[in-house]
């Protein structure tokens, strides 16, 4: 869900990231693509299927955008910033183009899917643009770009998953990999894009979800996380086995791959995880004890609103679960600041969920209006822009005091780490996570390990970010 993968995802030190994934040499390519990804985890992984696709037609990639071909922009709608920043960047392609005349610039993603032509025809910004479910047809609108014609494809579609297409792995440290398991979403939250920019929901072939898996591991990776918009209501009928393929199911076979394969997902919506998830995560050691479950608002009233189908003891009542079923999992969340009509009540609400819920981290935003949105369409703006931000700094404080208390009572514990590779300040100290999905950075010194192993690490100190240890034996 976009809760959830849009905000969730949005991983801040990720945005705008080019990819350069073929090592290979340059020359052997026809072409070259530069492409350079903006949003949700969805987004990055989409460039990852883009990238397969344009290399099956003899494309290269490039990390030099002044030497492409062809310039991609995978773009997010989420948040007005975000579209801000990729027409800045469009402007800057398109000025360079005029020393390139040859080049072609593309948008793909949310925002093609959204503005539809108006990118070509209105701002004359691009050449080509291409929504989520259209990428297949991406040479050929290259083609026509080429003979001079703006292309654009924005069809969404009831059954597109790209299953076949394996997808090349952009940027990746070799430990850590998302693999797509559905697309689109079927709610309709009152404040969210995705089910107009995304379309319908449908879900990937399991067969297919296992194979990539499988494929991962063989390649050295050691975690996938299963990635869509809504992965509770991930359903697929096997008619080969003659077997329905629950999301509890697809996560047992997949971490019945390997025991040294950690498995997570993202993201789930509150109202359809089921206990048959939560005891499957409960009997696999690999499926990881980490849950993000975005609440949005603790108000019943502003949910209801939000078309988000639960009420706060509803919620709750699904924390309580999870904590039975599975006493030490990490939770996290996303929070929505000064939505339609809040008053401090309901923001009083939003804050008392999170004392209550203890989330471990969660994704915080105030509440931007969205075109095309139900809530645009259905309801007025009204929290004054200082109100919203003042709420906002409100629930980050809340949370920053919720990690480090989180944190402190991790001191003292060991933990099994899958290291993914040096820390960001120094290449003297390993960075991994736990099975909580919280990093920890300790020293290498003394132990002869890799990017991918699995380590016991007691832990030692902490900040409200990180947890510090040291291996032991
Ligand atoms: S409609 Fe709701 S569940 Fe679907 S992606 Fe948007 S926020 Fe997530």
């Amino acid at each position: 869900m976009l809760d959830d993968v849009t905000q969730k995802a949005h991983d801040e030190t990720r945005q705008g990231e080019a990819f350069a994934p073929f090592a290979a040499d340059p020359n052997s390519w026809r072409r070259r693509f530069y492409i350079e990804s903006y949003g949700c985890q969805m987004n990055f992984s989409d460039s990852e299927i883009v990238a397969s696709i344009l290399n099956a037609e003899g494309f290269g990639a490039t990390n030099n955008f002044e030497e492409a071909d062809l310039v991609l922009i995978n773009t997010c709608s989420i948040r007005e910033k975000a579209e801000q920043t990729v027409r800045k960047r469009l402007t800057e392609f398109r000025k360079m183009k005029k020393n390139r005349p040859g080049m072609l610039i593309g948008v793909l993603g949310c925002m093609a899917e959204r503005l539809k032509s108006k990118l070509l025809e209105e701002e004359k910004l691009v050449d080509i643009v291409v929504g989520p479910d259209a990428y297949r047809s991406l040479p050929a609108l290259v083609e026509e770009a080429e003979g001079g014609q703006k292309a654009v494809n924005v069809l969404l579609s009831r059954d597109e998953t790209y299953a076949d297409i394996s997808p090349v792995r952009l940027d990746s440290n070799g430990v850590t990999a998302f693999v797509s398991i559905m697309r689109g979403c079927n709610n309709m939250c009152s404040f969210c894009v995705v089910p107009f920019t995304r379309g319908r929901e449908r879900s990937r072939d399991a067969v297919s979800i296992v194979n990539e898996s499988m494929q991962l591991f063989e390649n050295g990776f050691r975690e996938v996380t299963l990635l869509g918009q809504n992965v509770d209501s991930y359903y697929f009928v096997d008619e080969k086995k003659d077997e329905v393929v629950t999301f509890a199911k697809l996560l047992e076979k997949v971490a019945l791959i390997s025991p040294l394969l950690r498995v997570r997902f993202s993201t789930s919506h509150p109202k359809d995880i089921t206990d048959e998830v939560l005891y499957t995560m409960a009997k696999y050691e690999n499926i990881c004890n980490y849950i993000h479950l975005p609440v949005q608002s603790g108000s019943t009233r502003i949910l209801q609103l939000m078309n988000r189908t639960y009420t706060r003891e509803w919620y709750k009542a699904k924390v309580d679960r999870i904590r039975e079923i599975i006493p030490d999992c990490g939770l996290s969340s996303d929070l929505i600041a000064g939505f339609c009509t809040e008053t401090d009540e309901d923001h009083q609400d939003s804050l008392s969920i999170m004392e209550w819920s203890r989330y471990d981290m969660s994704y915080m935003f105030f509440y931007s209006e969205r075109p095309g949105t139900l809530a645009e369409r259905r309801y007025k703006d009204d929290v004054p822009g200082e109100v919203k931000k003042k709420r906002l700094q409100e629930i980050v404080e809340v949370q920053n005091r919720l990690s480090l208390e989180s944190n402190k009572k991790d001191l003292g514990k060991t933990f099994k780490i899958l290291i993914e590779g040096d820390s960001k300040k120094s290449d003297q100290e390993w960075r991994g996570r736990n099975t909580q999905n919280k990093i920890i950075v300790f020293p290498k010194k003394g132990y002869d390990l890799k990017k991918g192993d699995y380590v016991n690490v007691f832990v030692e100190d902490c900040t409200q970010a990180t947890l510090l240890g040291k291996i032991i034996n």
